[in-house]
Parts: structure tokens; C-alpha cells; sequence
């Protein structure tokens, strides 16, 4: 079992030089792949310190040179880096430019692979499967460069993928790391809580992005964190937006638009129904939820006066409420 780990570990870090090798040293790696990052802004020195790379557009060019390189097929199609089918053998990131997904320690997990020109039939995004070396559910990309940064500043941006983890880093932020792919999960959150108990949702500013970040603050609020939430423009993401702004620009509006977790749910959902009786009651009902997840008391107290003011709703009722979510719970 160790000794297969350990073999995972040496395949993926093979490919994760290999794809380099192929962006920075082939023909095809640098006109299409070096090419696609530096039109998405993307400096040397970014591409280098992310390793990031390029599988070329090939079906089996990465499989081949592995094998030839003595790497055994039954790893090789263990970290999924190779897909076999009836006797044939596929790369799993034919044609995609690539983002390794590294463990707290800088171990090579897995992969993302991006497509360069998106269109309806392939996924935008394919990442490595599970294996016993990449569980999903316990990664978060970018934290082997957050990591310090963290501890820190002594909070976490989440954002949502890796270009914005990418482009924050260039831009001057590094307190940053990503779900990528996966929604947000507890086990992410708590590899985030042993560095800092704060952490700010950056989400996209679309309607997933909204409905994810709704999610994401109870799972947060659960392990006694503090959440604030920062919104973007309509169409804006955190690599968009930081790739048009300045690092003052920013940290600005970062300061200027984080809100505390219970105005960012009024101002969404408190403001859309607030004319409609039966649907204000919901999102109080939905806001004392959240609310009821926060252990500290002394904190829910807080809450619920805040909360009591903003929504116009006497606190007697609120804590009545939440009597009955914790009676519910327990
Ligand atoms: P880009 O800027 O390169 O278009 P993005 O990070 O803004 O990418 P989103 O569409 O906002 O992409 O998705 C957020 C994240 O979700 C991605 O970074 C990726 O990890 C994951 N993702 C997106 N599309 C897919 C897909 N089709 N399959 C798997 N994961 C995906
Ligand atoms: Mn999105
Ligand atoms: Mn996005
Ligand atoms: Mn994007």
C-alpha cells in the first residue's frame, strides 16, 4: 500500500516535469500552449513558479514517453494519467494546458488540464480522478504557495478556480486557495482552519457563484469560523477582475466589498423578498439557519441582534427560531 502510494507519487511527478518539459521545450508547446497563457496575462515567472504545462495534441504522446521512461502502465492508469481501453491506451489531457494540483507539502497530487478554445462538446476542465494519493474532497489548490501567507495575514481567500488562485498570486495576493471543480467540502475547510480561523469567499460573479457561496458559508460557520463575503461584478471573476486592476485597486475593493456573512445574505436574498411576506419569512428563517450554526454563543447573540435590526424582526422571535432549529438539531 505504501509502496504503491509512493509509486503514484513518482508518476505524477514525472508528468508534472514531463508537461513542462513539453511547454517550454517543443514547438507545439510554445506556440500553442506558452502562447494560451501569455494572451491570459500570465508572466514567465507565474508560469514557472506554478509548473504550470502543456500535454501535447496527441493520443498517446505522454503515455508512450512514460513507458519508455520505465514508468509501469498499472500507475500510470492508477493516477489516471493514462485511460486504457479494450487494449488501447489514451492521455487523459490530450491537447489541454496543464495546472498540477500539489498537497500542503508540494507533493504532486493530480491534475487540472484546461482546453484551449472552448466549445460545447469537450469540458472545459478535466482533472485527475480519485486515487489513494488525490482524495478531491481533502485538496485545495494553491495552498502549497498559501500556505505561510495564511498564517500571516491571518486570513483565506476562496476562490473558485485556478486561474484566479494564479492571477492573484501575480497580482500580489497570495492568502489564496481554491476549490477547483469540487463544491467546497468540510475537510477543505478544516485544512484552512489550522492556519487561520478567517476566511473570505471570493466567488464568480454569476449565478453559480452565488448559489456556491451561499453554500460554502455554512460549512464555514460550522467549524466556528469567521466568513465574510466579497461579490464581483456581474460576469467578473477573481482573475478577470485582478487582471484589470492594480494591486491597490485590489486590496481596496477587496476591504471596501467584504461583507460580514449575515449582510451578505441580507443583501442578496433579504432585499428580493422583503416585499413578499411569505418569502421574507423563508430568508429569515434561512439567515437564523445559518446563524444556528455558529457554536460560540456568545457570537449567535451578536447575530441575532444584527440580524433583528436589518430585517426589521423583533429579536424575541429570532431566538425562538433558533430555539427550534437547536431543539430540532439535538
Ligand atoms: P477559465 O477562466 O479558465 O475559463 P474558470 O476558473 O473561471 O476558468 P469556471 O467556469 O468559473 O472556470 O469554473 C470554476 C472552476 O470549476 C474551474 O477552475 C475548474 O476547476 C472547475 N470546472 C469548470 N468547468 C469544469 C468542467 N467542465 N469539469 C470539471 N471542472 C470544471
Ligand atoms: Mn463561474
Ligand atoms: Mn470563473
Ligand atoms: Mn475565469
Amino acid at each position: 500500500q505504501q509502496d504503491e502510494r509512493e509509486s503514484l507519487y513518482l508518476v505524477s511527478e514525472f508528468a508534472n516535469k514531463y508537461f513542462q518539459n513539453i511547454l517550454h521545450k517543443t514547438d507545439q508547446g510554445k506556440s500553442i500552449g506558452l502562447g494560451y497563457f501569455k494572451e491570459r496575462g500570465f508572466t514567465e515567472e507565474t508560469i514557472k513558479k506554478f509548473d504550470l504545462g502543456y500535454s501535447l495534441d496527441e493520443w498517446q504522446a505522454f503515455t508512450d514517453e512514460a513507458l519508455k521512461q520505465g514508468y509501469k502502465l498499472e500507475f500510470l492508469e492508477k493516477t489516471g494519467l493514462t485511460i486504457v481501453k479494450e487494449e488501447k491506451r489514451f492521455d487523459r489531457f490530450k491537447g489541454r494546458v496543464m495546472f498540477p494540483i500539489k498537497s500542503m507539502s508540494g507533493r504532486v497530487l493530480g491534475f487540472g488540464g484546461r482546453i484551449l478554445i472552448t466549445d460545447k462538446k469537450a469540458a472545459k476542465y478535466v482533472n485527475s480522478p480519485e486515487s489513494i494519493i488525490y482524495h478531491k474532497s481533502n485538496v485545495l489548490y494553491g495552498i502549497y504557495h498559501a500556505k505561510q501567507s495564511i498564517a500571516k495575514e491571518d486570513n483565506c481567500y476562496l476562490v473558485e478556480g485556478y486561474t484566479d488562485v494564479i492571477q492573484f498570486h501575480q497580482t500580489g495576493i497570495k492568502n489564496v486557495v481554491s476549490s477547483s471543480g469540487t463544491a467546497l467540502t468540510s475537510e477543505q475547510i478544516r485544512l484552512i482552519n489550522r492556519l487561520t480561523k478567517n476566511i473570505t469567499v471570493l466567488f464568480d460573479g454569476d449565478a453559480a457563484g452565488l448559489r456556491a457561496s451561499l453554500r460554502g458559508i455554512d460549512l464555514i460557520l460550522e467549524q466556528g469560523m469567521n466568513v465574510k463575503v466579497c461579490t464581483f461584478p456581474e460576469g467578473e471573476d477573481p482573475d478577470s477582475f485582478a487582471r484589470q486592476n492594480t494591486l491597490e485597486e485590489l486590496s481596496l475593493y477587496l476591504i471596501e466589498n467584504a461583507k460580514d456573512f449575515i449582510q451578505f445574505k441580507a443583501s442578496v436574498l433579504y432585499e428580493e423578498s422583503k416585499h413578499d411576506p411569505i418569502k421574507k419569512a423563508e430568508t429569515i428563517r434561512d439567515i437564523v439557519n445559518s446563524i444556528a450554526k455558529i457554536p460560540d454563543r456568545i457570537k449567535k447573540e451578536i447575530y441575532i441582534q444584527e440580524c433583528s435590526k436589518i430585517m426589521d424582526i423583533s429579536e424575541e422571535v429570532l431566538f425562538s427560531t433558533l430555539a427550534q432549529i437547536d431543539k430540532k438539531e439535538f
